[in-house]
């Protein structure tokens, strides 16, 4: 395994960063998970977008530009020849002072490991997942606004334990007005009278890149999507519902809360959608 760190590879146990880093002592700091499938790497365009929006949002300049950073991703991904994977890009605010002042770190620390990943065993994929609320809320966006994809997961990881704790693998988060926002690593969708409908960002999701793909396919599949509202009653009384995401790719979600969503299988739109997105990926 090579790591990119600021212009050199490093291997595993050689890839380091200092213990001053602002991404590690203070989660300052934006990132992107990304895939690669059949050797082609999905949505990079989409997804150096959003990194570098994360970062001006933060006032975090990345030292170089949008088409060389997609260029050293291509790189990394060809060194480690990998087909089938996933990328972490990282930008952290660098190197700096003890105090969170971020004027103290000189220069961006840029990461980057292909790896593996698999969130979810094979099980699930087919027979659905079941998932709980988590009393832990989605951050507010008048805080800090959820399309910022930050290093700060705290919350998320709380929901995430809440989950573990009740037995499940998953957990679906309020923002702090109780209307549904996302999943702690994943958008969620439902399926009602044939339609979806997934929270707009502003009720505290993240602009998921799975997530507008989805909404692309469901356009081309003449399926109606919403950004919308979304609260506990209608994820409960929805005939289908599936979270979205880079790792997690598209999961049917049979229970929420102990109710069974539909007849507690997962759907027909939702296998529909399943489908055409891997076809996206054929090479
Ligand atoms: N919400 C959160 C909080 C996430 O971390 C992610 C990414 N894992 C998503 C949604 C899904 O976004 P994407 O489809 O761009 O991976």
């Amino acid at each position: 395994m090579k790591i990119y760190i600021n212009g050199e590879y490093y291997g595993r146990a050689d890839a380091r960063v200092s213990v001053f880093d602002h991404g590690l002592l203070y989660g300052d700091g934006v990132f992107e998970g990304i895939r690669i499938y059949n050797g082609k790497v999905f949505k990079l365009k989409e997804h150096i977008e959003r990194l570098y929006h994360s970062a001006k949002a933060i006032l975090l300049e990345i030292p170089i530009s949008k088409g060389k950073l997609g260029k050293v991703v291509l790189n990394t991904v060809r060194i480690n020849e990998k087909e089938n994977g996933y990328i972490r890009l990282v930008v952290t605010r660098g190197d700096g002072l003890l105090g969170i002042d971020p004027t103290t770190c000189n220069k961006p620390t840029i990461i980057i490991i292909v790896d593996d990943i698999k969130l979810y065993a094979e099980e699930y994929y087919k027979n659905g997942i079941e998932i709980i609320t988590a009393s832990s809320r989605r951050i507010p966006s008048d805080c800090i606004d959820p399309r910022i994809k930050s290093m700060n997961y705290l919350n998320n990881i709380m929901a995430k334990l809440e989950a573990k704790q009740a037995g499940c693998l998953e957990a679906v988060m309020l923002n702090i007005e109780g209307f549904v926002a996302e999943c702690t690593g994943d958008n969620i969708f439902i399926v009602k009278n044939n339609e979806l409908s997934t929270p707009a960002p502003y009720h505290g999701a993240l602009d998921g890149i799975t997530m507008q793909t989805v909404i692309e396919i469901a356009r081309f599949l003449d399926i109606k999507t919403h950004e919308t509202t979304l609260t506990r009653y209608d994820l409960y009384n929805a005939d289908e519902c599936f979270m979205t995401g880079t790792g997690a790719e598209i999961i049917p979600v049979i229970k929420i809360d102990g109710r069974l969503i539909g007849n507690g299988k997962p759907g027909a739109i939702t296998r529909r959608l399943i489908k055409r997105f891997q076809k996206l990926h054929v090479a």
